[in-house]
């Protein structure tokens, strides 16, 4: 991580690829701890709120210019001095982005074994079965209260995220309205089961909810103009589940908001959340819901991005809307 960015982040500029640092694979001592070989890790819209100023507030800390960035990933273990890893586990966990990591356990957050298993890739062990995943199930769970037959209206329809939200809200018997940015995003979201599906760069959110709801959900992933028409078009009592704010992660911020009057008007329930608070409450999540994907039950799909030289490309891909599911880098073969 080499500067912060005022926009999106570029690579080359903000983030860097560097060779310099290279360790002795077959004896550099472990002290009790994992020689880790990292096979995949996660980009996800958030790590472009840890690049920023650190005297600004955030829900997580900022980055440290210098330092690699770090995010979920799956690793293999290819030494280990801890009893309770043999060589050839499968290990989640949050990791630096590098190739190899030298630890204890203990340190790396959120450590865990995982599997390949029918469908469930190792690679969706950081997306749909994990941290997004868990954001979709989880947030769904605790907020949504849905009812057969409501509307709700899906942002960024077509990642991660809003995907598993179409595919939860269709299982509940609900109308679904789905937006993305492109037009085989659009075909995406059908394919998930989305009722109603509109590409928002070309048609208005407003227009649409206008003749499609009012909705009693809404699932906001961008914030914006998309949380404006939602507040305009809206049942009493709606649920509103503010996951996410897209729009505003770079550094946009011109769009002014006219409608949060009817947040007190139609008695809105507004529920921020962030996944690191809910995942305790629903550990069934890593079980039940990883088997419904294994199953082919819960459907995803992935946007690959080969070689942590080419990470920084795929950081600003997902900034600006151009990855096609959820974005992983593949640092080696898996
Ligand atoms: P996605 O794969 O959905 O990627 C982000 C998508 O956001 C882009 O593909 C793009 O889709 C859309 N987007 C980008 N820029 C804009 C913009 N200016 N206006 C509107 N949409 C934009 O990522 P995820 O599924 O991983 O995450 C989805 C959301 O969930 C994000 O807001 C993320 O921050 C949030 N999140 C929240 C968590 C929590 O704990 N609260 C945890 C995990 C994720 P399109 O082409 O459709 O515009």
């Amino acid at each position: 991580y080499k500067e912060i960015p005022d926009g999106y982040p570029q690579p080359g500029k903000h983030v860097v690829y560097d060779e310099s640092e290279l360790i002795d694979l077959d004896n550099v001592p472990l002290n009790g701890g994992l020689l880790l070989k990292i096979l995949v890790l996660s980009i996800d819209p958030y790590l472009r709120n840890r690049m920023r100023d650190p005297s600004v507030r955030g829900f997580l800390p900022a980055f440290e210019i210098g330092k690699p960035l770090q995010n979920g990933g799956v690793a293999q273990v290819l030494r280990s001095e801890d009893p309770k890893y043999t060589a050839g586990t499968y290990v989640a966990g949050s990791y630096p982005f590098q190739k190899y990591l030298v630890a204890q356990a203990s340190e790396v957050n959120g450590l865990r074994p995982v599997q390949k298993k029918g469908k469930l890739t190792l690679s969706a062990h950081v997306g749909v079965a994990g941290m997004p995943g868990a954001t979709a199930y989880t947030g769904w769970k605790e907020y949504a209260k849905p009812k057969a037959g409501e509307v709700v209206f899906v942002t960024t329809g077509a990642g991660c995220v809003g995907a598993i939200v179409i595919q939860l809200a269709k299982a509940d018997g609900l109308k679904v309205i789905g937006s993305a940015g492109s037009d085989a995003k659009v075909e995406y979201m059908k394919s998930m089961g989305a009722d109603v599906v509109f590409n928002y760069k070309k048609t208005k959110v407003e227009d649409v909810l206008k003749k499609e709801g009012p909705i009693d959900i809404f699932w906001d992933n961008v914030g914006g103009e998309a949380l404006d028409a939602a507040l305009a078009n809206c049942n009493k009592h709606a649920r509103f589940i503010e996951c996410g704010m897209m729009s505003v992660y770079n550094g946009d911020n011109a769009y002014q908001m006219k409608n949060l009057n009817y947040i007190y008007q139609f008695e809105i329930q507004l529920h921020g959340f962030i996944i690191l608070s809910l995942i305790p409450k629903y550990p069934e999540f890593y079980t039940e819901f990883a088997n419904r994907i294994a199953s082919g039950e819960i459907k995803y799909n992935e946007d690959i991005t080969v070689g942590l030289e080419n990470g920084g490309a795929a950081l600003e891909t997902i900034q600006r809307g151009n990855n096609t599911g959820k974005s992983v880098i593949a640092v080696a073969d898996y």
